[in-house]
C-alpha cells in the first residue's frame, strides 16, 4: 500500500502550512480563546477564498471537488497550528447534506457553505453524555407541515456562531434505540432556541443548546424520518478520522518542539537531549506520532475509497486520543518548569489533547466499537 501524498496533496499541504504560519500565529490563538466568538471572521473569509470549507463539496455546488483524504491533509496542517474555529464542525456537518440532503437542500446550502457564508454544526450529545443512540432524548413531534423540537443538547461545537444546527432528534420510540432517529436542519435564529457557551479546558466554545417548542418545517428534514441513525454513524466516523488527522498535526508540533528544546537546553554541562532517559522518551513520542499517522492515513484512504472502515476509524481514534495526551504530557515534562506557564505554547496543545479526546467519541467509546467489531461483544 502506498500512502505517500499525491502532488496535489503536497501542494495543498504546503499552501495550508504557509498560510497558517503567517495568518494564525499563537498570539491569535490566545486572543481567540478569550474572545466571545472563538474564531476570526477575517481569517474565515480568507480560508473560504482558498476553498477550505468547500474542499469536499462537488464543483457543481461551487466546491473544490476534492476527496475526504485531501481534507485530512488540510486538517493535519490545521492541527499543527491549532487553528481555532468552526472548520471541522462545518465540514463534518456538510456530509449529511451531501449524502442525505435533497437536491433543493444541496442547491440552497452547499454553495453558501463553500463561500464561507454559512457556519453549520451538529447537535448530538445530551445529558447521558454518550455517542450511542440511546442518549438521544430530544423529541421532534409532527404538527401539520412542521415538526416541533424540544430538548437540550450539550457540547455542541461553535453553536453560538452557527447559522444552522443539525439537530439529532427522536421521532419514535422503537424496538431499538437506533430506530426512530431523525435529523433536522434548524435555523439557529428560530424562536425557542437558546445557546450558552460552556467553560471547557480548551476554551473551544462548546455550547449548551436548548430547544423549546422550536418549529421546523418538514422540508428541513435531512434524510428519511426515523432512519437518521446511519447518517449519524457516518458523521461520527468521518468526524473521528478528521479529528485524528488534526491531532496528528498537533502531536507533530509537540514532538518537534520538544526535540528542538532538548538540543538547546543545557543541564549538567550538556544538552538534556544527550541524556539516555530523555532520548528514550522522545523515541517513544516519535513512535506514537508515526504509529498514529499511519493508522490515520490508512483509514482516511479507506474512507475516501468508500471501503467499510468503522473498525479502522475507531481503533485510530482510540489510539490517537491517548497518543496526543501522552505526547502532550511528555512534552511538558521534558520542557521542565517553563511548560507550566500559560505563556508557553506546549500547554496550548496539551489542553487541546484533552478536548480532542472527547470529540466524535472518546477512547472508551471507540475501544468498545473495536471490541464489537472483533466479536467480543
Ligand atoms: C509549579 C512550580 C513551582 C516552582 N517553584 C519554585 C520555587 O519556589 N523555587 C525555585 O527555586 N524553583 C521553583 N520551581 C522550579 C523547579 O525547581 C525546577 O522546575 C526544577 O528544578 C526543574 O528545573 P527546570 O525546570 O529548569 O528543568 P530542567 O532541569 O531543564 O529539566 C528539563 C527536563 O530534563 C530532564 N533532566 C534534567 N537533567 C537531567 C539529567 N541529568 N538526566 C536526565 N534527565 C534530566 C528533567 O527531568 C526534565 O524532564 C518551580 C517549578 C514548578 C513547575
Amino acid at each position: 500500500m502506498d500512502l505517500r501524498f499525491t502532488e496535489a496533496q503536497e501542494i495543498l499541504k504546503k499552501m495550508a502550512r504557509d498560510f497558517l504560519t503567517t495568518e494564525c500565529p499563537k498570539t491569535l490563538v490566545r486572543e481567540l480563546e478569550k474572545s466571545e466568538k472563538g474564531y476570526s471572521p477575517e481569517l474565515w473569509k480568507k480560508m473560504a477564498e482558498l476553498g477550505w470549507m468547500g474542499l469536499v463539496i462537488p464543483e457543481e455546488y461551487e466546491g473544490m471537488g476534492y476527496t475526504f483524504q485531501d481534507l485530512t491533509v488540510l486538517l493535519e496542517e490545521a492541527g499543527r497550528n491549532i487553528l481555532p474555529g468552526p472548520l471541522i464542525s462545518t465540514v463534518i456537518s456538510t456530509f449529511p447534506i451531501l449524502e442525505a440532503g435533497t437536491e433543493e437542500q444541496k442547491k440552497e446550502l452547499l454553495p453558501k457553505i463553500a463561500r464561507g457564508e454559512l457556519i453549520i454544526t451538529t447537535a448530538l450529545l445530551e445529558a447521558e453524555g454518550t455517542f450511542n443512540a440511546y442518549g438521544i432524548a430530544a423529541k421532534a413531534t409532527p404538527k401539520g407541515d412542521d415538526f416541533i423540537i424540544n430538548g437540550t443538547k450539550l457540547f455542541v461545537e461553535m453553536a453560538h456562531v452557527a447559522n444552522y444546527t443539525i439537530c439529532v432528534t427522536r421521532t419514535k420510540d422503537g424496538t431499538s434505540p437506533e430506530k426512530g432517529i431523525t435529523l433536522f436542519l434548524v435555523d439557529s435564529k428560530a424562536p425557542g432556541i437558546s445557546c450558552e457557551v460552556m467553560p471547557t479546558i480548551a476554551a473551544d466554545k462548546l455550547c449548551e443548546v436548548r430547544f423549546e417548542n422550536v418549529t421546523v418545517p418538514k422540508k428541513n428534514m435531512l434524510g428519511k424520518i426515523d432512519e437518521g441513525w446511519p447518517i449519524v454513524e457516518m458523521m461520527l466516523r468521518k468526524g473521528a478520522i478528521a479529528k485524528c488527522a488534526e491531532s496528528i498535526g498537533a502531536i507533530q508540533t509537540c514532538v518537534e518542539m520538544t526535540v528542538a528544546y532538548s538540543k538547546e537546553r543545557v543541564q549538567y554541562d550538556r544538552p538534556i537531549g544527550a541524556f539516555q532517559a530523555l532520548q528514550h522518551i522522545m523515541a517513544d513520542m516519535w513512535t506514537s506520532m508515526e504509529t498514529g499517522r499511519y493508522l490515520v492515513y490508512e483509514v482516511a484512504w479507506m474512507e475516501s475509497e468508500g471501503q467499510p472502515c468503522a473498525k479502522e476509524a475507531s481503533l485510530a481514534k482510540a489510539y490517537v486520543n491517548e497518543a496526543y495526551k501522552n505526547v502532550g504530557q511528555w512534552a511538558i515534562r521534558l520542557h521542565g518548569a517553563i511548560a507550566t506557564s500559560h505563556d508557553h505554547d506546549i500547554p496550548l496543545y496539551y489542553r487541546r489533547s484533552k478536548a480532542a479526546d472527547t470529540t466524535y467519541g472518546g477512547t472508551d467509546f471507540h475501544r468498545e466499537l473495536v471490541a464489537q467489531k472483533i466479536g467480543l461483544i
